[in-house]
């Protein structure tokens, strides 16, 4: 078999398996497809034990991306469009060719969440975006806003406070679903607007984007509010479509784990956001890609000795 483990996803979960398995003398092999995951468009990390002071997403992950390369692991910037098991071997299907190994950690984490209303696709690149990191220094002096309610959307409002004359920050719920502090911080800050019990309906706009048309849940108000940029923020999907009838996937498409991260094909793990859970963090992402690289381990360690090819 040309690989003991072949990982799939260059985020902190993936990274952190590949660091363990070359470590303990493996021969991996980590397919990345956007360097860093999603973890790397966070602008400030601040809650990830070591740094006191915060590390950008991107630092972080380019550390990690540094620690798994220097104990061996090969890093190729290519995407599995298959995956199956033929007797003991696993077999990841990239553009090209067909590639093998004994074990397969998936670590593909999450894409954002479309709104899915008029406009959106017409205006994306001109005005509506996904990644306030990426996009928010274009709309510099200018009204944005923001849809969601969760972290991501609270970071991205605050993040672009510091850059936009004003942010609004639409949610649909009239209490914020984000941690306290960072509820607290938009909340108090003077650039933010949180509008409340709102849903986005359409966005406006010819050339580019001129507003958003919202409609209050509880009054039934339509009002349009005018800003250059749109940011949504309304949480992940993930990219499985390639494992469906392969593994057992929620109906969102999370893989679904047992003990020690198994999937449903034996010698198969998932870990970080990919896997079905409720708490999606960086930290908890590179606890589960240790985990899921022991069970690697293990599992080949049980296996036949390999045929020689
Ligand atoms: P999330 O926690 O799932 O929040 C998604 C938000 O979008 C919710 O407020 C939700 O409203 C809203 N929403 C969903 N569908 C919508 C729709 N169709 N129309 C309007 N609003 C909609 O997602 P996330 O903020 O991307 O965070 C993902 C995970 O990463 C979470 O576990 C989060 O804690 C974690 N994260 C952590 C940090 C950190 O620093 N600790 C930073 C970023 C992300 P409802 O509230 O009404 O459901």
């Amino acid at each position: 078999m040309t690989y003991d483990v072949i990982i799939l996803g260059g985020g902190p979960a993936g990274l952190t398996a590949g660091i363990y398995l070359s470590r303990g003398g493996k021969k991996t092999l980590l397919l990345e497809g956007i360097e860093g995951g999603e973890a790397a468009r966070i602008e400030k990390v601040e809650n990830y034990p070591g740094f006191p002071e915060g590390i950008s997403g991107s630092d972080l992950v380019a550390r990690i991306r540094e620690q798994a390369r220097a104990f061996g692991t090969e890093i190729r910037s290519e995407e599995a469009a298959a995956l199956e098991a033929v007797g003991e071997e696993k077999r990841v299907r990239v553009e090209t060719e067909v590639l093998v190994s004994r074990s397969v950690i998936i670590a593909i984490g999450t894409h954002p969440r479309r709104l899915q209303v008029p406009g959106e696709k017409e205006l994306f690149g001109r005005g509506v975006s996904y990644c306030a990191t990426c996009d928010g220094p274009l709309f510099r002096g200018k009204p944005v806003a923001v849809v969601g309610g969760g972290n991501s959307a609270v970071h991205e409002a605050l993040h672009l406070a510091g850059l936009a004359s004003r942010v609004y920050l639409i949610h649909r719920r009239d209490r914020l679903r984000a941690e306290h502090v960072a509820g607290e911080r938009a909340r108090s800050h003077p650039r933010v607007e949180i509008v409340w019990d709102s849903i986005p309906q359409r966005f406006l706009g010819d050339e580019s984007l001129s507003g958003i048309e919202i409609l209050n849940k509880k009054t039934g108000a339509v009002s349009v509010i005018e800003a250059a940029a749109v940011f949504v923020s309304i949480g992940a999907h993930p990219r499985t479509e390639f494992l469906r009838g392969v593994l057992d996937l929620d109906p969102e498409g999370f893989i679904v784990t047992g003990e020690n991260l198994q999937t449903s094909m034996p010698g198969v793990f998932a870990a970080g956001d990919v896997r079905v859970q409720d708490f999606r963090q960086i930290v908890t992402a590179v606890a589960e890609g240790a985990r899921a690289a022991q069970a690697a381990e293990n599992y080949c360690g049980v296996m036949s000795p390999p045929r020689r090819r």
